[in-house]
């Protein structure tokens, strides 16, 4: 699904402001720039770090988009890529951008043990797993991993 022409340069947009950011990323995956999309692309890109879809919302401001309109924007641009689901976490997905993760690989993830924190690893890569068994396709792999933060240890 991702061919050359979508794979933009991150170092060169992280100088240019939010909203353009979130119109590239758009664009790259032939998508409406609607705006619903671009703000809450502009909420992950500052937060830089996974979020609910509460968190989104609330980050948005309550007059702006109901929860179907969150709901369904996140679905579209999960469908493209531009979002992961990044782990599940008291029974609610944490959303962040992928522009970090490769098609079959996710970035892996650090929780804290003490205070509960959790931090991407974007530097961080395991080899991929092999699939046990005839019938099985691994189609992504996501790492958890847990222990102390800097602030913990
Ligand atoms: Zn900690
Ligand atoms: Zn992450």
């Amino acid at each position: 699904m991702v061919g050359t022409e979508v794979n933009f340069c991150w170092e060169k947009m992280t100088k240019s402001n939010l909203k353009t950011q979130a119109r590239e990323m758009l664009r790259a995956r032939k998508l409406y720039c609607t705006e619903g999309r671009i703000a809450i692309l502009k909420v992950l890109l500052k937060a830089a770090k996974p979020l609910t879809q509460e968190k989104i919302a609330r980050r948005l401001g309550k007059k702006r988009f109901d929860k179907v309109t969150i709901y369904r924007t996140l679905t579209s641009l999960l469908k493209v890529g531009i979002v992961h689901r990044a782990f599940l976490h008291q029974r609610a997905w944490h959303f962040e951008l992928a522009d970090h993760c490769t098609e079959t690989q996710c970035h892996p993830h650090f929780t804290c043990t003490n205070c509960g924190s959790t931090h991407c690893l974007p530097d961080v890569s395991v080899p991929m797993a092999k699939s046990p068994h005839r019938g099985f396709v691994i189609q992504r792999q996501q790492v958890r991993l847990e222990g102390l933060c800097p602030a913990c240890a």
